[in-house]
């Protein structure tokens, strides 16, 4: 943590109402308490499934029945999900009028089933199903039953709309996450290691560009120390709590910005 001062919740909160423009990015970490498991660590699908075996778009081609082994259990458990108190939290403070913005790694549709209205998906969404020969899309739900491999109506297996690596970034959520980057005041960074290429740039992008960047996460991850300026650790779901009642009930979090952050 570089901003000084011993109650890392309150510099936050002050820094979110001096400076305004909240942006958050969201990654795996925050549906950790909806039951979703994250990529990395100890009880991560990593440890289950190889991520170059199963997370290539290379290894679709190659062998799509085998891929969707592992997508099957996503759409599982993401389909099953619901949305737990950091979803809701951050829906919160987009009703408060405090963030303007979600960019999320995410693809369960949490924050949006939560109620957050402006939500960039960056990796795209386990909701839709698309042909990578005829580009054809299918809502999952009219395509997919547990433990089927979908079909296209031009025979070829479909792949869940979402970002596998070796895949671009679809261009308009690019677009869209940078220039809320570029022009945020704050970007709050939650559950994400920030180690998958490009999302970990946007943290980087806000700071360039004059934001204040306070992470939310248990460990440390590359931008802790760096690139963020405050580092709440703990859960997402009781940070953001105790984020929301220090703006609700701390006056003082309107005035100044702590010593440290401009
Ligand atoms: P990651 O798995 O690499 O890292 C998860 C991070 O969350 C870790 O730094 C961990 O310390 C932190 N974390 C764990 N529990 C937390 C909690 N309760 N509160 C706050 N932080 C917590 O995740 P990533 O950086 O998002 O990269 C994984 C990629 O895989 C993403 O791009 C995403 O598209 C995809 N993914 C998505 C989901 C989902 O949609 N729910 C789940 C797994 C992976
Ligand atoms: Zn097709």
């Amino acid at each position: 943590m570089r901003a000084g001062g011993s109650n890392p919740v309150r510099e936050a909160a002050r820094i979110l109402t001096a400076r305004g423009n909240v942006v958050v990015l969201t990654g795996a970490g925050i549906s950790v308490e909806s039951g979703i498991p994250s990529f990395r660590g100890s009880q991560g699908m990593w440890e289950k499934y190889d991520p170059m075996e199963y997370a290539t778009l290379h290894a679709f081609m190659k062998s799509p029945q085998k891929v969707w082994e592992m997508l099957s259990e996503m759409v599982s458990v993401c389909g099953g999900a619901m949305p737990n108190a950091a979803h809701r939290g951050l829906a919160a403070l987009e009703e408060m009028g405090v963030v303007r913005a979600v960019i999320t790694q995410n693809v369960d549709g949490l924050h949006q089933a939560a109620g957050s209205r402006r939500v960039i998906e960056y990796h795209g969404n386990l909701d839709e199903l698309i042909c990578v020969y005829c580009w054809k899309r299918y809502p999952t739900r009219d395509r997919w039953t547990p433990g089927s491999v979908p079909l296209c109506d031009c025979g070829e297996i479909l792949k869940p709309n979402v970002v596998l690596f070796g895949e671009p970034i679809p261009w308009l959520a690019q677009e869209e996450a940078e220039e809320e980057a570029r022009t945020c005041g704050v970007l709050v960074v939650i559950g994400t290691s920030a180690q998958v290429s490009p999302a970990c740039d946007i943290p980087r992008i806000a700071k360039e560009s004059g934001a204040a960047v306070v992470e939310i996460n248990p460990e440390e991850t590359s931008l802790s120390g760096n690139v963020t300026d405050i580092h709440l650790r703990g859960s997402a779901s009781e940070l953001l709590r105790r984020i929301q009642v220090t703006l609700s009930t701390d006056d003082e979090s309107t005035s100044t910005s702590p010593p440290g952050i401009k």
